[in-house]
């Protein structure tokens, strides 16, 4: 996967994209990340990418003119067509299920924005615009590093055999299940019987269960669009049961 980041700021990258599993990803060649700073296609003398907003008002707005030629400098050397996303608190909030939809993509273009935010002009650029949460960042550096992260992870030979993303929290519609190490007792908190007991059936059955629990108590919510089979909806009711008690 190629992903290109349109920043005025790409120092901010350079610590979460030079360690761990996104350091590594890039060292396989799983996926190529390259950090372009827009000023740079400024094409006056002092590389000028803000402007006062028009009918007035506070803060400075992103012209339209860098941004769309760096774009097409982009576009121009693309081997197939990219997927174009634009950061703002006014798009569609992210989820695990885009993660997942754009990490079936070749090729994304991550425009980040600053100040007062883009010229309207700007948004014409996008196949998505996407927020990362119903607040107001500086920056779109931050949010365009939570894409890359988590859809990174996502692409094929990034975690290795031992990690299963599908398993996790929101792949399959639910929170994940809790987890235990050793030791097997630590300050008075015992781990679950039934995971030593080395029965793989009874395991997975109370991993599938405490993960409608959590969710049941964390997140409600999405239990509405989670489909139960016969076997979930008696445990859900005995969850019920146990947790009003
Ligand atoms: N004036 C804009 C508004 O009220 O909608 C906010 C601009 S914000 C200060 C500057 C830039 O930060 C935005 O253009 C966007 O790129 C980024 N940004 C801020 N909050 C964000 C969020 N929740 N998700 C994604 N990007 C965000």
């Amino acid at each position: 996967m190629r992903i290109d980041v349109l920043t005025l700021f790409p120092e901010m990258f350079h610590g979460v994209l030079n360690e761990s599993i996104l350091k590594r990803a890039q060292e396989t060649g799983i996926v190529q990340v390259k950090l372009i700073n827009f000023r740079e296609y400024a094409t006056d003398k002092h590389r000028t990418v803000d402007d006062y907003p028009y009918g007035g008002g506070a803060g400075m707005v992103l012209k339209p003119e860098p941004i769309f030629r760096a774009v097409d400098h982009i576009k121009e050397s693309a081997a197939t067509k990219p997927r174009i996303i634009i950061l703002t608190p006014q798009g569609k909030r992210y989820t695990q299920q885009q993660a997942e939809e754009l990490a079936k993509k070749d090729h994304l273009v991550l425009i980040c924005g600053h100040y007062e935010g883009f010229d309207e002009r700007i948004l014409t650029l996008a196949d998505d615009e996407i927020s990362i949460g119903d607040y107001v960042l500086t920056g779109g550096e931050l949010g365009a590093m939570v894409i890359i992260d988590s859809v990174v992870r996502l692409l094929p030979g990034v975690l290795g055999n031992e990690a299963s993303p599908e398993e996790e929290s929101f792949s399959t519609g639910l929170l994940e299940h809790p987890h235990y190490t050793r030791p097997r007792e630590f300050r008075g908190m015992k781990v679950p019987d039934v995971l030593l007991s080395g029965n793989h059936q009874k395991i997975d059955e109370w991993r599938r269960k405490e993960a409608l629990r959590r969710t049941l108590i964390r997140r409600p919510d999405l239990l509405e669009d989670y489909p139960l089979t016969e076997v979930e909806k008696r445990w859900l009711e005995e969850i019920r049961q146990e947790e009003e008690k």
